[in-house]
Parts: C-alpha cells; structure tokens; sequence
C-alpha cells in the first residue's frame, strides 16, 4: 500500500500514517497492531489506522495531565490559547482542498458536501472557540453574613479548566466533530486525548498533523484511533480524565455515563435522534417538500437530528408525500468524488446491513413503500433514498434510529395532537416546523420537547448556537456560551475584609 490513492479530480489522495499523536510526536501502537480502512463507495482496503491498547491510552492520558499541570500550561495567556486555535483554522484553511477529498474518500460523502460544509464548518468552529478563550469570566457576589461580626464578606468566583478530557467521535462528520471537541477544550484551557471512530479517523489524523504544525504544546492534544470497546473505554474508565465529551449511539453514551460514575467524570453525550419534520396545511410546498428530502436524506441520513418522521397535515399529506417521493426517486447516488453524485454510500458493511434490516422489518410491520427500500446491487454500501407511509407511531421505524436515507410519512389527522405525536419518542434532539404562520410556529416550537427546533428549515447548526439533546437524546450542549459550562467549573473564593 503506497499511501496515495487516485481519484478523480486535484491529484491522489494521501492518506496519513496510521500511527498514534501522544505527547507531541507520532508513536506506533503497542505491539505494532493496526485496523485496515476501506472505501465505502469500494470497498476497497485504502489504508490502516493503529489500534491503540489500554497501555496506549495510558500514555497519551499521561501526557496530557503532565501537559495540563505545567506552569506553562497553567500560566498560558488565555487569549494565547486563543491563537493556538487561530493558527489551526489558517492551516485547514490552506489544506482545505486536500482534507475535503480525505474525507470523501474516508466517509464517502460527496465532494462538494466535504468542500463547502464539512471544511469550513470546521474552520469556523476553532475560530469562534479561539476567540472564546479570551472571555472567561467569573462573577462578583455580595454576601448575606448571618453574624455581624464587623467584618465584610465578599466572594467572587473564577472558571476553571475541568483538567483532561476524553473525546469520543463518531464517523458522520469526522473532522468536524474533532474539531467540536478539541477547539473548546483547548479554548478554555484543558488538554484533551480525542478517540476519534474507527470507521473514519483519516482527517483527524491529519489534523493532528496540522496541530503540530501550528505548534500546540506537546500534549495539549493527543490522538488515539482503535477500537471503541478497548481504546474509548480505556479513556472513559482512567481516572485522571476527568470528563468525557461524547456523540455517538445513545446505547454507547448510556455505557459511558454509568462508568463515569465511578470517578465522577464530567460528560456531555450528544447522542441519537428521531426528529420530526412538521408541515402544516399551510406551509409554502416549493419550499417544505425540498427542506423535508434535505432534512432526512443529506448526508445519506447519517445525522443525528435528521427528520425521520415527517408529519404532515391531512389535507397536503397526498402533495408531500407524492413530492417527497418524486424527489427520492430522482436523486443520484455515487462515488463522492463523481461531480453528479447527490447522496454517496453508508459508512460501512455494518451500517448497511442495520438500515436494510430495520427498513425490512418496516415493510414487513405494514409500512407502505412510497420510494427506495432496498440496497442497491454491486460494490460499495449505496442504500437508496427510502420514503415509507405508516400509519401509526408503534412500528420499530416509526421509533428507532435508522440512521440512513429513510424517512417515515405519518398523516396529522387532528391538529391539537402534533406536539404529542412529535414528543412521543424517546429521543429529544430536533424538529423542524413548516408553515407560513409564524404564531403558531411558535407556540407549537415552545410545546415540543427537544433541544433544537428549526422554523422553515432544518439541520442548520452554528458554533454560536447552543446544540444538544433532552431525553434519550443526551446531557449538555456543545456551542455558543454553553459550551463554556461543559469545560470549565466555578470555583468559589470567598473573603473576609476588615
Ligand atoms: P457508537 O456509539 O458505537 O460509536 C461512537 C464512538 O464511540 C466511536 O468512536 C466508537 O468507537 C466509540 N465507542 C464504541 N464503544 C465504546 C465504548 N464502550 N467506550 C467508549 N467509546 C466507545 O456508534 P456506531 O458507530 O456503532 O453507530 C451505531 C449507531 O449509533 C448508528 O446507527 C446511529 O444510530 C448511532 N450514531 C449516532 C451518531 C450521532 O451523531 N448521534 C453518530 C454515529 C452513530 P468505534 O468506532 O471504534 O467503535
């Protein structure tokens, strides 16, 4: 294997050594152990990432407490740290291209989607979390002395640095969610060993490249690839982590929260969904059915607030859902690398398999098929656009998490019940509403249990914008001030003048 591979369009793509980043510098796997990567869209073997081994993690765990403890570390100017983060979206500013068609062809999202959202999402993240480190701020108090003793009594408090962090990502949006973990760790002044997933770490091995490049300290930012039951529980069990910042399944983040307990680690788990698209009687159909097919089939469906329940009222039901369809019917799956390709494959052999079977049993529980259902024949892991009608919230599609282009159609048949139908799920991450009636879009938003509601749109996500679940869906929120919470803690000084 010569580490380039060719692909259509600016040259081969150079995949990174599968090796380690732990205290400054690239080191094997314990062992010399390795797990191949294959192309989605081929399946073809394209290169190895290493394995690292509980003694792995143990390593890069002890090098980003020795990092965090460091006069130089702790003495760091904030706004330093800040430019720490600078320098790194300017260097995956500069190799933007080249990590784009890294990604395409590690996740096999098309080109354009790698180019002109996965990219620059993540550059304005370190930039919006660079210029966070330079605004934390505690609080003055006044105190209530319950004794006069003649003595003023004053406390402020400061934000800390939780300390070591353990990040853990899933493969949807490799480099983006390195990024969401790394960027504010390192803005608001911890160290971090970041576990990316095994089904695509090639970009944030590569960001690890750039990170040395832009000179991070040793050890303020370590990677481990492998496995999530040995390496990412290794990280979650070490006591000197103190929190662990999460997205994944909910069935893994539920793992991790009840091992955190243990030592008490801080979590923030960004986990599964079931959001509902919402179109009302009276929403704008150019726009509604377009934003339904964009809400569920983008990025093949692999996004955790995808809309993969649409709930549609009785009297447009017919025009949408037969849009929808139309829509699914037509859109181009294909190597994200082909400049016509719409949708590209599922991540892997394992994903594939998951969404064939929960569409089957869909089918087989009586959901009516309006488009796609089954895979398509040949190489590489391509399930079609799938739109199913089915009446009724108690078939295992109309409850799971599919996580892939399948969306389930359900008539409103009384509109005094849609906040209960969209609530009656176990998971609360997104909605989306669709009407011109911005009254009730609004009263209808503050009835619906979840972190995220978007009015005539869906899935749009902004570093300034508090996102994460409620329910099943997760703990905390990432972004926007929030995201300060889940970094840092108050310490409490408190004074005695006289
Ligand atoms: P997982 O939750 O298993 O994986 C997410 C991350 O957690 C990966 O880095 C994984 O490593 C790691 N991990 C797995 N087990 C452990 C563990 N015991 N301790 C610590 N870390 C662990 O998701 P899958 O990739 O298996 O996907 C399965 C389903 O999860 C999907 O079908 C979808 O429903 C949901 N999902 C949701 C996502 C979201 O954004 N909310 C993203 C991805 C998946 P490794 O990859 O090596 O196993």
């Amino acid at each position: 294997m010569t580490g380039l591979i060719e692909r259509p369009g600016n040259g081969a793509v150079r995949i990174p050594a599968g090796r380690l980043l732990i205290d400054g510098d690239w080191h094997e796997a314990e062992g010399g152990r390795s797990l191949p990567v294959f192309d989605p869209a081929t399946e073809e073997q394209i290169g190895a990432i290493a394995a690292a081994s509980a003694a792995d993690v143990e390593r890069a765990v002890q090098a980003a407490h020795r990092r965090f403890e460091s006069p130089a570390w702790q003495n760091m100017r904030p706004i330093d740290r800040g430019r720490l983060l600078e320098r790194l979206a300017l260097l995956v500013e500069r190799d933007a291209d080249e990590l784009a068609r890294l990604e395409t062809l590690d996740n096999g999202k098309p080109l354009w989607v790698s180019r002109n959202i996965d990219m620059p999402f993540s550059i304005d993240a370190l930039r919006y979390y660079g210029g966070w480190s330079s605004k934390l701020a505690g609080e003055y108090i006044a105190l209530n002395p319950l004794v006069d003793d003649g003595a003023t009594y004053r406390a402020y408090t400061e934000r800390r640095p939780v300390g070591v962090v353990g990040g853990i990502t899933p493969w949807n949006f490799p480099m983006g969610q390195a990024v969401q973990k790394i960027a504010p760790a390192i803005a608001f002044g911890c160290t971090i060993v970041l576990k990316p997933s095994e089904e695509a770490s090639l970009t944030t091995l590569r960001l690890g490249e750039l990170i040395l490049e832009a000179g991070f300290p040793a050890g303020a930012v370590n990677i481990v690839t492998g496995l999530g039951p040995e390496a990412g529980q290794a990280l979650v069990d070490h006591p000197l982590v103190r929190k662990i910042a999460f997205t994944g399944s909910t069935a893994t983040g539920q793992r991790i929260l009840a091992a955190s307990a243990r030592h008490m680690k801080r979590v923030s788990l960004e986990l599964g969904g079931k959001s509902p698209t919402i179109i009302l009687a009276d929403a704008d159909l150019d726009k509604a059915i377009p934003g339904a097919a964009n809400a569920i089939f983008a990025n093949s469906g692999q996004i955790c607030t995808a809309g993969s329940r649409l709930l549609v009222e009785a009297p447009v039901y017919d025009a949408v859902t037969r849009g929808l369809a139309e829509i699914a019917g037509s859109m181009r799956l294909g190597s994200g690398f082909d400049t016509s390709t719409q949708l590209g494959p599922l991540i892997s052999a394992r994903q594939i398999a998951r969404v064939s079977e929960l569409v089957a049993t869909g089918l087989a529980q009586g959901a009516e098929p309006l488009a796609g259902g089954t895979r398509l024949p040949g190489k590489g892991y391509f399930f079609p656009p799938t739109v199913l009608a089915g009446r009724g919230n108690d078939l295992a599609i109309a409850r799971e998490e599919v996580f892939g282009p399948v969306v389930l159609a359900t008539p409103i048949t009384d509109s005094r019940q849609i906040a209960a139908m969209a609530n009656d799920t176990v998971y609360g991450l997104g909605a989306s509403i669709w009407t011109r009636d911005l009254n009730r879009a609004h009263l209808l938003a503050s009835q619906i249990d979840c972190g995220t509601v978007w009015i005539n749109t869906h899935n749009v996500l902004d570093p300034a914008m508090p996102f994460g679940g409620t329910k099943l869906s997760g703990i905390g929120r990432e972004f926007g001030s929030e995201a300060l919470h889940a970094y840092t803690e108050p310490r409490a000084v408190c004074m005695r003048l006289e």
